[in-house]
Order: C-alpha cells, then structure tokens, then sequence
C-alpha cells in the first residue's frame, strides 16, 4: 500500500481491495466460478487456471489481511487463506515431517491441541506442552525443536506469551515460531513484527466478525515460507469457498472500529464486575492486576473483547445465570458483533478431566464472554438481570 494508507483504519478498507477494472465496482467481485478460459493451450490469462489455486476473490481476502499484518514490516506480509482455522493450523503442519519436535502452548484452543495430539502425533511428530508464563524460554524451548506454537492472548485464562523471547530462543535453537493472533487480531498484535515466522487466525472469529463464515488464513513475512504453504494450500485443497471470501471481505472492512468497540465495552464491563460482591477474579490482559499486564502493554496496542470471570456460585447456579443471559446469547465461539456467554467447565473445556481443570484454574463458576459492540448499558442491566434471576 502507499505511504499514505498505512493505518489499520484505512487498511481494513482498501487493503488489496482495488476497484474492479472492467466496471469500476467499488466492492470486490464474487469470482464464483470454477476454472477460466484459457486463449491458447498452456496459457491462462493472467495466471488463472482453476479456482483451487488462484481465484481473485480469495486474493483480494489475502491481501486484505496481508496489508493488516504486514503494515510495519518492510516488503509485506503473504497471506494463504484456507477453510477453517483448524485447516489453517493443519497446513502449517503438513510442512513438518515425521520426528520433528513441537513446543506448544499447555492452553492452547482444544481443537489445535486435538489436532496435534490425535491426527500430527500419529504421524510421527512429537509434541510437548508448556506453560509459556512460568519457565523460561530457555526451559521452554530445548535444543532440536522444529516448531514453536503460541497462542496470546490464550482462552480462557487471557495468559500472555512474551513473544519477542520466545521467538528469540527459537531463532538460536533454529525453530519456526508460529502465533496464533486470533484474539487480539492484526489491530491490537502484528507478532510478525514481534519475530514469529507465522501469524494463523481464525478468520471465523473477528477477522469475519459477524458469526456467519467459518475461515483462516497462514500469514508469514518470508516468501519463502509462503511458497511453502502455497504449495500446501493448492495439494491438501483446503481452500475457502468464494463466497465466504467475499463475506469475510465485507466483514474485515469494519474490523478496526469494531474492535475498539469490543475493547471500550469490555473495559467498563471488567470495571463493572470488579466492583460487585458476588463476582472474584476477573481476566482481562488490559487490567493492572492481570500476571501478565507488563508483557501484554508491550506487546499489544489493545486487548479486544474477551473477558473471564469467576462468579461466587456453583456450577448450577452459574449455568442458570448463563441460560437467564438475554443480550449475551449462551453460545460457544466469539469475535461476532453480538455478545456471546459460555461456562468453560461445562462447554469449552468440558473435555478436560475435572482435578486438571481446577489444577489450571478452569472453576466451575468461570464465566467466559465475548462481549460484543451492542451499547454498553444494556450489556451490564443484562448481567445483572441474569445473576438476578440466577439467585447469585
Ligand atoms: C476458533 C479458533 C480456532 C479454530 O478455528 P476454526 O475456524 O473454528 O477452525 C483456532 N484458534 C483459536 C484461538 C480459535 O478461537
């Protein structure tokens, strides 16, 4: 982009998002096609052949995010997008072989940490689990990794990586650093810029921001490595369908002021339940007493919309209060524009056998919100009401 639309405001707009040649439409065209003539035998025009490997579209998506992520470094960002973020964790992968360590965050989303250890274990890759906050990068990351994956902030304690030493130890040991910035999204976080050789999103959170398009993207700084995962995007094929390109184009154009909006509601929600008698710790990175505020300040321009929250209750009680929410919807994911309510203990981390659960600090009555960009007093009567109702 020129010197003069450098600002993420700016970027989220026109980012990779010309005006169509032929006609002159402002948004990016729906390419929904297939494959394109050819004039001559061997000779696509422009480069197009087939939609699994180029569709402008989808190019138009990339370079959106590209622009966003890659806005600070020199040369740019490249971006791959793919059908989920958990596809989008997969392709970085598949550029492991059988006998490569991974170092991976010990709270990373369930669905990564599924992946590793039930489809990439099998295949030979080992993989160790670590808490990024309580040893040293040193302790964290021996000698003869391959692959470092980090998630910050993480869900749903809201722990934060210090990602420039960790990408630093890796470097010395020779290790590929990936960040997934999912949560804090390339407004608030660029670990590009931070030293991570790949940023992974799922898009279907607030990139796309509107709970209607499940999606990701690999961004790295490296052509090298982009050539890579080109390479990965076009032979494993999971690429994301156009239409859901074009809605996640539409949706990323609001991305900058949607997040200050999530991140202005959940500071004066966080405001709100520290000061209520019947609520404990509150997690929320942009908050002094968080473990982590130092490393977060520095590291992040901004903290978003994801808060947790221990209500005095049991589980009973905190699943009522859940289930009387009104304006908060009692739903897993989060990043939409609608607040989104759920109990980890009984939903999202369910899974998770319940002496671990409580060892890493998951209680029964932790509450996990995605709070949305609705008007901040209705969010707060609706708690209220809730807890209320609740008997809390
Ligand atoms: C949702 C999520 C994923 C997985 O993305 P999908 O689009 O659901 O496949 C990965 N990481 C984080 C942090 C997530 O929240």
């Amino acid at each position: 982009m020129s010197d003069n639309s450098s600002k993420p405001e700016t970027l989220a707009i026109h980012g990779g998002q010309a005006v169509e040649p032929i006609t002159g439409a402002v948004m990016v065209p729906v390419f929904q096609t297939s494959t394109y003539a050819q004039p001559a035998v061997g000779q696509p025009k422009n480069g197009y052949e087939y939609s699994r490997s180029q569709n402008p579209t989808r190019e138009a998506l990339e370079a959106a995010i590209s622009s966003l992520e890659g806005r600070d470094i020199e040369g740019g960002a490249h971006t791959a997008c793919f059908g989920s973020g958990s596809a989008a964790t997969a392709a970085v992968m598949h550029l492991l072989s059988a006998g490569d360590k991974v170092v991976s965050g010990d709270d990373v989303y369930g669905g990564t940490y599924r992946q590793f250890t039930k489809v990439f274990a099998r295949q030979g890759i080992a993989f160790s689990f670590v808490d990024f906050t309580s040893v040293s990068p040193e302790q964290a990351i021996p000698e003869g990794t391959a692959l470092v994956w980090l998630e910050s902030p993480t869900n749903p304690l809201l722990k934060v990586a210090d990602i420039s030493a960790l990408a630093a130890r890796a470097a010395e040991v020779g290790a590929l650093v990936v960040v997934d910035n999912t949560f804090a999204t390339p407004i608030f976080q660029q670990p590009l810029t931070l030293g991570a050789d790949f940023v992974v999103h799922s898009t279907t959170k607030y990139i796309n921001g509107h709970s209607d398009v499940v999606g990701g993207c690999v961004v790295t700084a490296d052509p090298d490595l982009m050539t890579r995962i080109r390479f990965i995007q076009n032979s494993t094929g999971a690429v994301p369908g156009i239409w859901d390109c074009w809605l996640t184009l539409r949706g990323i154009k609001t991305l900058a002021i949607r997040m200050e909006r999530h991140q202005s509601n959940a500071l004066a929600l966080v405001a709100w339940l520290k000061d209520h008698p019947k609520v404990g710790k509150v997690w929320y990175p942009m908050d002094a007493s968080h473990p982590q505020f130092e490393v977060a300040s520095r590291q992040m321009s901004g903290f978003g919309g994801m808060i947790s929250f221990e209500l005095n209750a049991d589980l009973a009680a905190a699943e009522r209060f859940c289930a009387a929410c009104k304006v908060f919807t009692l739903a897993e994911s989060l990043g939409g524009v609608e607040s989104l309510i759920e109990l980890p203990a009984a939903m999202t981390h369910a899974s998770i056998p319940a002496d671990v659960r409580k060892e890493i600090g998951i209680t029964d009555g932790l509450v996990r919100a995605s709070v949305g960009i609705e008007h901040i007093d209705d969010l707060i009567a609706d708690v209220t009401q809730a807890m209320a109702a609740a008997g809390i």
